[in-house]
């Protein structure tokens, strides 16, 4: 078995392991980030509601309110740097009723003691004006400053750049064991010994029993599941802003949000579960959420979904964020509780996290090679025609569509293969270049991706997986080249 040597070994590459790992790259440091799955892009990161939150509905005077107020405004110039799609949409909030009416002034005053000075009082009238949609308005709260973004590519950008800054990525490599000895951790894994002086605990869902290796059981983490339907763009829903219903004291309810492709998604649920791994979606989920939706948007038709998924909440207990180091186990940073929010507060985390190393002991020593841009895919749909000559003069594969919904050319998904970290299956390319996401769902390009990858993974056909073994696509030929059909 291999043996590596870090400084930081980060475990977890979701959205808050793959901020810490890029915001450790601007310095000398050996970093190490080490991933259970077969890719980048997490857990609960790659299943969520896509938005950057203002904080303006926070539980005031927290951990989480004051890392999301402060992380909103980065956004801007983390997506601009890295070429991460992100929509200054806004949202708003919409009551119905005279209750959720009267709730307003109170969730005004919530915004100000977050420091959300911009939410604005709407009327029934000005509510429609802004969203026709909203037909059953009774009056609502803008808040300008809700966003969205791509939360596949907001991770996989990071974790791109900080690999051009020298960072180590593992993947499939599961933390099993660590132990301390003298100035090091000797960590355990599925790939191996990995010894480092300083551990990063952003295993998200599984944090606790990476904290309960290094003998700190003061918590636990439980998934709550939230479900999803994916709209598809031909809708005749038109809605701009992300539309949220008035929270109750129970959940948060189903919200409508455009995403920065242009198709739409309704939910979450919130459901109390006890397996990790409970990412299925059921009819009463889907149910739950049409209904929900069609609250906010009377008449709201279901016919338009094309998919659903389900996330899965990391819900600590005791809660809310804890981003804590331990002077009984100096050099273990742990960031726990990330719940709801973490897409929007990952790079305040980071910043936390990169903190509470330097006090443990970490140098850092200003990288002056570090690159601080990274340079997306070119996405062919997005371009217009003298664009699209020029690259296919450049690389004819620009020329050959292989996904016809988002089209995707067959240049894009062998750079998604070919990037560090790259696309190792079917899901990882429909993350980095859309193949797969669109009306049909990767009816037509189903057959021609798996052919590329195991083309350029140089592994037989039967190998190639939707996401990891155990997903492998077909299990074998059923007739020889030559054979008469
Ligand atoms: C339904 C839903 C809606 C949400 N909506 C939003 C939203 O709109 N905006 C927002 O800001 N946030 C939202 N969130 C919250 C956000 O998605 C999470 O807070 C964030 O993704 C947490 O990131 P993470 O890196 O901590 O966890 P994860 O993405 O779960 O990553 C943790 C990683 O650690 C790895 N790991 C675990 N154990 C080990 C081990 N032993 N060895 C190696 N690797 C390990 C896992 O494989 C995983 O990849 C939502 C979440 C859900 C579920």
């Amino acid at each position: 078995m291999a043996r590596y040597d870090t400084e930081v070994l980060v475990v977890g590459a979701g959205a808050v392991g793959v901020a810490v790992a890029r915001e450790l790259c601007r310095f000398r440091t050996r970093v190490l980030v080490a991933d259970r799955l077969n890719d980048v892009g997490g857990d609960a990161s790659k299943s969520n509601s896509a938005i950057v939150h203002t904080g303006f509905d926070a539980e005031p005077r927290t951990l989480e309110s004051e890392t999301v107020v402060h992380a909103n405004p980065l956004f801007d110039r983390l997506c601009r740097d890295l070429e991460i799609p992100f929509i200054r949409c806004g949202a708003i909030l919409v009551a119905t009723t005279e209750e959720e009416e009267e709730a307003l002034p109170r969730i005004m005053q919530r915004a100000e003691q977050n420091q959300v000075f911009d939410v604005e009082y709407l009327t029934a009238q000005r509510a429609r004006r802004l969203e026709p949609a909203l037909t059953s308005a009774r009056a609502g709260l803008l808040v300008p400053g809700e966003s969205i973004v791509d939360p596949f590519l907001l991770v996989v950008a990071q974790a791109e750049n900080a690999a051009q800054n020298g960072v180590e990525f593992l993947t499939s490599c599961e933390i099993e064991r660590i132990e301390r000895s003298a100035q090091t951790f000797v960590v355990s894994s599925t790939l191996g010994e990995i010894r480092a002086r300083f551990v990063v605990n952003a295993a998200g869902l599984r944090g606790d029993v990476v904290s309960h290796m290094v003998g700190i059981e003061d918590f636990t983490v439980h998934p709550r599941r939230g479900q999803f339907h994916v709209i598809d763009r031909s809708a005749p829903l038109g809605i701009r802003h992300i539309i949220l219903p008035v929270p109750t004291k129970l959940t948060k309810g189903t919200l409508l949000t455009p995403t920065v492709h242009g198709n739409w998604l309704i939910g979450p649920t919130a459901e109390e579960m006890e397996d990790r791994c409970a990412h299925e979606t059921t009819a009463d989920g889907m149910e739950e959420i049409v209904r929900g939706a069609g609250r906010l948007v009377p008449g709201f038709d279901p016919r338009h979904v094309i998919t659903q998924y389900a996330g899965l909440r990391a819900v600590r207990t005791p809660g809310g964020y804890h981003l804590r180091s331990f002077a009984r186990v100096p050099g273990f940073i742990e960031l726990s509780g990330i719940r709801s929010t973490g897409i929007t507060a990952s790079p305040v985390v980071a910043r936390r996290a990169l903190a509470m190393l330097r006090a443990a002991g970490l140098e850092t020593q200003p990288d002056e090679d570090f690159v601080a841009t990274r340079t997306g895919i070119p996405a062919f749909r997005d371009l217009d025609d003298v664009e699209r000559a020029a690259l296919i003069e450049r690389d004819q594969r620009y020329g050959r569509i292989v996904c016809r919904c988002e089209t995707v050319t067959e240049a894009e998904i062998v750079q998604a293969v070919q990037r560090t970290p790259g696309a190792r299956d079917m899901d990882g390319v429909k993350r980095r270049v859309r193949a797969g996401l669109g009306r049909c769902q990767g009816g037509f390009c189903g057959s021609r991706v798996p052919r590329i990858l195991s083309e350029l993974l140089g592994v037989p056909l039967e190998r190639v997986t939707r996401n990891g073994l155990g997903s492998e696509l077909l299990a074998g030929p059923t007739r020889a080249p030559g054979d008469s059909p």
